[in-house]
């Protein structure tokens, strides 16, 4: 828990970030996105079958994913796209975040793009008094974001969404190391095939357990990393990396990486050094 202030959303208020809408309650940007968005990819579920067809690499890679139509077009317009490089000097501040996980049933999916675990209730965060609930998890490989030109061997995308649909997705890199425990159980599980979510029979779900001990965030305005790449994502990001054992990243990889989008450009973008009290 950290009571400390200002508040993040004060922080958004002081610096612009809620002009550049991760702040904001756009409903409509976030509706859907952490539980359906069609071909939502990674941040959506099953995907329908009847719609385009997206990949990592070749003419359906990234650089067309604004060619697949609809709402896709921000992927190449929007100037607040993620992932993005967090490097450079910047204000460092405290936050009002409560954690307030709690171990979940919950099911694994490989979707085609990545492996994701979706929670029956796993508890939320609570940021300013404002509650977001997570919805799922999943990975990268290579990660997404960069921290100072860094980018990790893998990164976990928990994904949040708030009463208004609005989302804030905590991101977790992982460099190679030692084995992780937690995600060593959760591998046991890979679908080694796409397809629906399976059970996870035997096995509770604490995302604190996949989480850093430390309290300390890079926080900015961002987008989903996957079509249709929609803005008005909150992004908190953890300072310091857990770590992975060779083994442990090349399942994931043989599976279904390298599934990460290129970093985007920053533009006018600013980000915040959150620490928690
Ligand atoms: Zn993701």
């Amino acid at each position: 828990m950290r009571l400390t202030s200002p508040s993040l959303l004060a922080l958004c208020l002081a610096t612009g970030l809620m002009a550049l809408s991760g702040c904001s309650s756009k409903k409509d940007a976030a509706h859907g996105d952490a539980h359906g968005g069609g071909h939502g990819g990674e941040h959506g579920e099953v995907v329908p079958a009847t719609l385009h067809h997206w990949s990592y690499g070749g003419k359906d890679g990234p650089d067309h994913w604004a060619e697949l139509g609809g709402d896709n077009s921000v992927c190449k317009s929007g100037h607040r796209q993620s992932p993005i490089d967090i490097a450079g000097i910047t204000k460092q501040r405290s936050a009002r975040v409560v954690f307030d996980y709690q171990p979940s049933a919950a099911t694994i999916q490989n979707n085609g793009h990545t492996i994701q675990v979706a929670l029956t209730d796993a508890g939320g965060i609570t940021v300013d008094g404002v509650p977001y609930k997570l919805k799922q998890f999943h990975f990268h490989s290579p990660s997404e974001h960069a921290i100072n030109g860094h980018r990790a061997v893998l990164e976990t995308h928990f994904v949040h969404e708030n009463a208004k649909g609005d989302l804030l997705v905590i991101g977790v890199l992982s460099d190679i190391g030692a084995a992780d425990p937690m995600l060593g159980s959760l591998w046991t599980y890979l679908p080694t095939e796409a397809g629906k979510p399976v059970p996870l029979a035997d096995l509770l779900i604490n995302p604190q357990d996949l989480m850093p001990a430390t309290e300390d965030f890079y926080v900015y305005s961002g987008s989903l990393t996957t079509p249709p790449c929609k803005e008005g994502v909150t992004w908190m990001v953890y300072s310091s990396p857990l770590s992975v054992s060779v083994e442990q990243a090349d399942a994931f990889e043989r599976l279904v990486g390298p599934n990460s989008r290129p970093i985007q450009a920053r533009n006018e973008r600013d980000f915040l050094h959150v620490t928690g009290s």
